[in-house]
């Protein structure tokens, strides 16, 4: 079989992101100071982030915003990345859809997070600071931001899931190979993880607690700042030159798609492909693309959270920002695409699922297992558990059109490979894993307070 492989030169890496939000007609709410109860200003931002990331934040109005060279100069250690027709996986399935990928595992660390991690420790470093700190679920970002942040000279602490620091052992090893500093989350090294441990001894971590430990030691250093892997809107932008390659490599294949997927943990990779198509739908040209959020049926904020402000954090150390939620004290059960497994959707993907311009499946773990060994026979890629959800999503998209014989193009991302992750693969075979249902009472328990809140 030829495979069908599109690919760019060095001088298509995008000269710069898409901002979505000068696009919408319903801008998204503005994020809430958590004290004051006020809108948030740059000066709000800027203690805890980079200036240029606070700015980007609250940045509702440019289209376009320039990628700095020195950031350009690192994407060119792997970008552009490949777009594939997936001939394998449709031959399988005996679809009359055209399915296609996006290849984002081929970056170093083997996911699209390292788009944000360079961007951010970039600005960190042009304006002076020294340290910075972050969270991590899977291991994903916090390897990205190792990288990035060694390469920009930066001292690195990252505080990274309890359960996943037991679980992927491998993902901490990448981290401290590239230099940074690894704590379990909950850890007795803050307060916020102090109270959780007392409060609960056996917890297993989870996003939200790891942001309150990581939030809190940035606040408490001199000259360091925190930097956030996905959910807020700069981290979204810097993930757009996904789409934007995805976009002339569509063109060269000489087709549109008609449905974009990716997996939805805190919507940044889901952004990232999704965006630069979606200004297509925004201003009328392309109205019937569809837009499809995977998410797993064990976290699933957009197919059955609530509309509301919400901490980004356990503790409630994080601005209220306007989204699809399940209450930033749900605890997801312990799946292994731990990317996924965080309560709240970012405000920009919320607005435009409330106004109906996305859509979001939830999908049961057995299944992404299924799919992601599918995929791994038909097209010699290990999928990473996270990016098996967008997989199983795009298999049921070809499936239905060959029962209704429409000739669909569709277009995922795969945000990672998941060659750290055979553990989770070896449980699969084993049969040791299990789907999980949340039930509408393990929802209303966590999000009846939220009201409460504003
Ligand atoms: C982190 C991660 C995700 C989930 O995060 P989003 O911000 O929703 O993209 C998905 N896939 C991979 C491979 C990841 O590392």
């Amino acid at each position: 079989m030829k495979r069908k492989k599109f690919l760019l030169n060095e001088k298509d890496i995008p000269q710069a992101w898409y901002n979505v939000i000068s696009d919408m007609k319903h801008k998204p709410s503005p994020l809430i100071h958590p004290s004051t109860k006020q809108p948030l200003e740059v000066e709000d931002l800027s203690p805890l982030f980079s200036k240029a990331a606070s700015e980007q934040e609250l940045n509702t109005t440019e289209r376009w915003i320039e990628i700095p060279d020195e950031v350009r100069d690192m994407y060119r250690i792997w970008r552009p990345t490949p777009l594939v027709r997936a001939e394998g996986l449709e031959k399988f399935l005996d679809t009359p859809a055209h399915i296609y990928f996006k290849n984002e595992s081929v970056s170093p660390v083997g996911s699209h997070k390292l788009n944000s991690a360079i961007a951010q420790a970039y600005y960190c470093k042009k304006e002076g600071v020294t340290n910075i700190t972050t969270e991590t679920g899977a291991g994903q970002w916090g390897a990205a931001l190792s990288l990035a942040a060694k390469h920009f000279g930066l001292e690195l602490a990252v505080y990274m899931v309890k359960i996943s620091y037991n679980q992927k052992p491998y993902r901490r090893s990448i981290m401290q190979t590239y230099g940074a500093e690894v704590i379990s989350s909950p850890s007795m090294s803050t307060k916020a993880g102090r109270k959780i441990i007392t409060d609960n001894p056996t917890y297993q971590g989870s996003l939200g607690t790891a942001i309150s430990e990581a939030v809190e030691l940035a606040m408490s250093t001199p000259n360091c700042k925190y930097v956030l892997g996905s959910v807020l809107n700069h981290v979204a932008l810097h993930q757009t030159v996904i789409g934007l390659e995805a976009e002339k490599q569509m063109e060269m294949a000489g087709e549109y798609p008609d449905v974009v997927i990716a997996c939805f943990g805190g919507g940044s990779n889901f952004s990232g492909i999704a965006f630069p198509f979606l200004r297509h739908k925004l201003n009328g040209e392309r109205p019937e693309t569809r837009f499809v959020a995977a998410e797993p049926a064990s976290c699933p904020k957009l197919t059955r959270g609530v509309f509301q402000y919400d901490f980004g954090d356990e503790a409630g150390y994080t601005p209220l920002i306007p989204m699809y939620t399940l209450g930033h004290n749900f605890c997801p059960a312990n799946i292994h695409a731990g990317g996924l497994r965080y309560h709240g959707g970012g405000a920009i993907i919320s607005q435009l699922k409330r106004d109906d311009y996305i859509e979001a499946v939830d999908i049961q773990q057995l299944d992404t297992f299924k799919a992601a060994t599918l995929f791994a026979r038909c097209e010699g890629i290990i999928p990473a558990p996270e990016s098996s959800h967008a997989i199983a999503a795009a298999i049921d998209e070809a499936l239905k059109c060959k029962v209704t014989g429409e000739k669909k193009t569709i277009l995922f991302n795969l945000s990672g490979h998941g060659l750290i992750d055979m553990t989770a693969y070896d449980r699969y075979f084993a049969n040791d894993l299990t789907n999980y249902e949340v039930t509408p009472e393990d929802i209303a328990k966590t999000t009846k307070d939220l009201e409460k809140i504003l």
